[in-house]
């Protein structure tokens, strides 16, 4: 097969097409590749195969709907399946969360969310706030505004010139003090306090629309809310009319226990984002939820007209929504998001079960999403994730490597044996590692 024409996407082609790994199919939690290995799928694929691969439910909805109606457009125009699958989400959402607008992405779930920050800011005669706060770490997706209020260094360094000039971020919570804690760390709630004691009185509230927030920082290396520290971000942004956006593209549809970490947090954002497990990876498909206040003010605008200038072509998509109205039936009828709670003490055991392996320096966990952390080779950084990476991959696991971290978020129908095979296979490569 010739590999030269594909330019990959958040890879290293050249090493990529040196030594390629390639998969043909995949069902429940493996891949099988084109030799005919079985691999197992430690991350859910990019934190998104909630359900495992292939379900039946699921593919069965994407045949029918092709052939029932393979495209409407949403502007203007209804078919019933996004009003259903909005329905749906709804029934799943925090209290008062109610609204939902698709997209095709968690990208550009995030650039929507921003933008509805700033509509709904302005519609309420609150124009000057137009300005955004991020987190240092955080991975907000690849677009411009989802880049900018990222914190992820490599994804904004080529883009410096052309990232939004109206943002600011928080620090990280990632600290050594709290290495090898199981679930959410005891120290750290105090960094919330940087917003309300720097951040806003340097731009001032009546400048600030929004503040975005991924609960559990995963593509940015998996770094864990110290416990208090979302709950205390969420006041300091209720005192000052700052709205809260959750990016729950990874620690939605379970992935934490409740449906949204907004749940399992107790917190109840203005803004959340969701992608991947909607569909558990299988078409496309992202989206914003709002509270019914934030809505309210669209709603509410004098004059008629389009409330909100904004849309994709496929907001909405017939194939996309049927492979959603399908994942959450699956979701519900296997009580996915109770066993994704169940298998969480044993998924953290098996993390933390690699602590005192040769060059380990960090565990780390909550729900269904955890870390490994290698120390860095001198002069090397993150070559000893990458080696480790492969070599699970030789040994039948796929993990992710972040710099010199390994992730692991396994899909929710994960067994005891998979995880066993994931932290076993885990360990004995750590053991071979140099
Ligand atoms: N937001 C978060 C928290 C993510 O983890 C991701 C992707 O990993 C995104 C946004 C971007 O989603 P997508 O790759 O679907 O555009």
């Amino acid at each position: 097969m010739n590999l030269s024409h594909y330019w990959m996407p958040f890879t290293d082609n050249r090493r990529f097409k040196a030594k390629p790994r390639l998969v043909a199919s995949a069902k429940d939690m493996y891949y099988v590749t084109p030799e005919g290995r079985q691999v197992l799928d430690g991350l859910a694929t990019l934190w998104c195969v909630n359900a495992g691969h292939c379900r039946p439910r699921i593919i069965e909805a994407i045949r029918a709907q092709a052939g029932e109606l393979d495209f409407a457009s949403s502007f203007s125009l209804g078919h019933p399946l996004p009003f259903r699958l909005a329905e749906r989400i709804a029934a799943l959402a925090p209290e008062g969360m109610g609204q939902v607008f698709f997209t095709n992405s968690g990208s550009e779930a995030v650039d929507t969310a921003l933008k509805m920050a700033v509509a709904y800011h302005r519609l309420r005669g609150e124009g000057t706030r137009t300005r955004f706060i991020g987190r240092e770490r955080s991975y907000h997706g690849v677009n411009i505004g989802g880049m900018s209020v990222g914190g992820v260094p490599s994804n904004r360094k080529a883009y410096a010139g052309t990232l939004l000039t109206n943002v600011d971020h928080l620090r990280h919570t990632q600290s050594p003090d709290n290495a090898f804690s199981k679930g959410q760390p005891a120290r750290g709630a105090d960094l919330a306090d940087e917003l309300e004691h720097r951040v806003i009185p340097l731009h001032d509230a009546s400048n600030i629309a929004a503040l975005i927030v991924d609960p559990v920082q995963a593509s940015g290396g998996v770094l864990i809310p110290p416990q208090g520290y979302l709950q205390r971000l969420r006041e300091i942004c209720t005192r000052h009319g700052i709205l809260l956006i959750f990016d729950e593209v990874i620690t939605g549809w379970g992935r934490l226990g409740a449906p949204f970490a907004a749940q399992h947090f107790g917190i109840r954002p203005d803004l959340m984002t969701f992608a991947k497990g909607i569909t558990s990876g299988a078409v496309p498909l992202g989206g914003v939820i709002a509270a019914e206040a934030v809505h309210r003010a669209f709603m509410d605008a004098k004059g008629g007209g389009i409330e909100f200038f904004h849309g994709y072509t496929y907001s909405g998509h017939p194939l996309a929504c049927a492979a959603g109205l399908a994942t959450l039936e699956t979701y519900e009828e296997e009580r996915l998001f109770e066993k994704s709670k169940d298998q969480s003490g044993y998924f953290e055991q098996g993390v933390h079960s690699l602590k005192g392996l040769p060059n380990v320096i960090d565990c780390r966990n909550l729900g269904l999403i955890g870390a490994v952390e290698l120390a860095p080779r001198p002069g090397a950084p993150g070559e000893r994730g990458y080696e480790a990476f492969e070599k699970c991959w030789d040994k039948g696991v796929y993990v992710r490597p972040i710099g010199d971290a390994l992730a692991f978020c396994p899909p929710l129908i994960a067994e005891r044996k998979h995880l066993d095979q994931i932290f076993g296979t885990v360990a004995e490569v750590l053991k071979s590692l140099t």
